[in-house]
């Protein structure tokens, strides 16, 4: 557990802040995003306060990981949506606005409401390619 000020997430879940509250275990928090892309865009958030993905334990990873499928079937379920992007940002560079980790969960809905495309890509060079994945994954813990 970070020993910085609470983030709003934080507060959030101490219910020190009101939200539009869905889901919460031991580990994990989800409430509706106040500012969606579309109706039903929700956030899952570790207890854990970390400000990025790569500070995370592998305790609240894993109990992350757990329920996002299972918060995005209801969303489905619940807004009819097939479609919907898990969108994950750190660091202020990546669009990352509340240094908390959190993962968006975005349906994308009949009227064309969710997560804009295109992004922005560049092909992968073949030898920047295969030079990038020997370094990263020697890298891996
Ligand atoms: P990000 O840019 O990935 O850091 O996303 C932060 C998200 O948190 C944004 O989509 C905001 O709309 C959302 N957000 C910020 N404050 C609140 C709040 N009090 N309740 C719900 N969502 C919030």
């Amino acid at each position: 557990m970070s020993d910085a000020e609470p983030s709003i997430f934080t507060r959030i879940i101490n219910g020190e802040i009101p939200c539009y509250k869905l889901y919460e275990d031991e580990h994990v928090f989800a409430f509706l995003d106040i500012n969606p892309f579309s109706l039903g865009h929700t956030l899952v958030v570790p207890k854990e306060q970390a400000a990025t993905l790569d500070t995370l334990s592998d305790e609240s990873s894993a109990a992350i990981g757990r329920v996002l499928p299972r918060i995005s079937r209801a969303i489905l379920a619940v807004t009819g949506a097939v479609d919907f992007n898990i969108l994950q940002n750190n660091g202020e560079a990546a669009f990352q606005s509340v240094f908390h980790v959190h993962f968006h969960i975005i349906p994308k809905l009949e009227d064309g409401s969710g997560l804009a495309w295109p992004f922005a890509t560049k092909q992968l060079d073949p030898e920047v390619g295969a030079q990038l994945a020997e370094t990263i994954s020697a890298a891996i813990e």
